[in-house]
């Protein structure tokens, strides 16, 4: 099969985006539609949509970065912090229906691997990124290729711990003091509350510490001091060359997080990885999920050829 172009599908928490992509990683036929998250079945018919609009003769195989945990064994999704979407076939139920090669993959695999190959991690061989949103997803790339662990639920880095007698992670997980809780877009919305007062957002925080604020300012650098201390562990750990640093609320707050984090992590942590290391902002933007879902299915198709 030679085709060219498949279907991504980036399922977020609150929307669904997806198009053709090409192999260059060129996105055409854009949509995006709203998460039905009321049930799981609402879910998957939403996906069957969005596909079915999409779908013609010369696609060659669908992909799907889902906020989700997979075994990739099977290809089901195991269990979902923010979208009811549990114990599914999913890539089995997908190539069945469309008659494709199907690949799924985390959210944060997707967009780590999108950044790899087009984006802020071009041409390196060890890169570890971490996406800052409604929650705090992340991917590695290891000696040149990415990293899902044994099953392939790997790597939930915004699960690392931070501080153990933290407070309670978000949604379905049972941890406490997790990076996800700490650092993500919905701490810096909370920080939004403590600071500016009840309905403020992570945005307007954003916005007051641009303009000067120094309580807005200071609440960001925590946060991105607490982002630092995820770092510090990953640098450690991995001695990557690169780290992206991508999401909506890591890009709308830019060095007010960036930098506190950047500051720490290099200070912190092991010699001489800290000296060599280079902690960068994503450049693909809300793009990377989307551009990532289309080469996991170019992956399933060369895999099918
Ligand atoms: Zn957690």
């Amino acid at each position: 099969m030679d085709a060219q172009r498949v279907i991504g599908v980036d399922l977020g928490g609150t929307k669904i985006a997806c198009g053709v992509v090409d192999r260059d990683g060129a996105v055409r036929m854009r949509r995006e539609r709203p998460t039905p998250t009321a049930s799981q079945n609402e879910l998957l018919e939403g996906l069957d949509e969005v596909v079915e609009e999409l779908l013609d003769d010369g696609v060659g195989a669908i992909g799907f970065g889902i906020p989700s945990r997979i075994d990739q064994r099977s290809g089901r999704t195991l269990s979902s912090t923010n979208i009811p979407l549990e114990g599914v076939d999913f890539r089995d139920r997908m190539s069945e229906r469309f008659g494709l090669p199907v690949g799924i993959d985390n959210d944060g695999n997707a967009a780590t691997i999108a950044e790899w190959r087009f984006g802020a991690g071009r041409g390196v061989r060890h890169m570890v990124m971490l996406t800052l949103g409604t929650g705090v997803g992340g991917g590695l790339i290891l000696d040149g290729r990415p990293y899902r662990g044994s099953i392939g639920a790997g790597a939930e880095l915004g699960h690392m711990v931070i501080d153990y007698d933290g407070p309670p992670c978000q949604g379905t997980c049972r941890g406490h003091g997790h990076l996800e809780v700490l650092a993500s877009g919905t701490a810096a919305t909370a920080a939004a509350h403590a600071v500016l007062g009840g309905h403020a957002t992570a945005r307007q925080l954003v916005e007051r510490a641009q303009q000067g604020d120094a309580a807005a300012r200071n609440a960001l650098a925590e946060i991105g001091r607490r982002l630092g201390a995820g770092l510090v562990t990953i640098v450690n750990v991995f001695d990557p060359e690169l780290i992206v640093i991508g999401g909506g609320f890591a890009a709308g707050a830019g060095d007010l997080v960036l930098e506190p984090a950047r500051e720490l992590a290099l200070s912190e942590s092991l010699t001489p990885t800290n000296e060599l290391l280079r902690i960068v902002p994503a450049e693909l933007g809300p793009e990377a999920g989307l551009v990532g879902a289309g080469l996991v299915a170019f992956e399933a198709l060369d895999a099918a050829a």
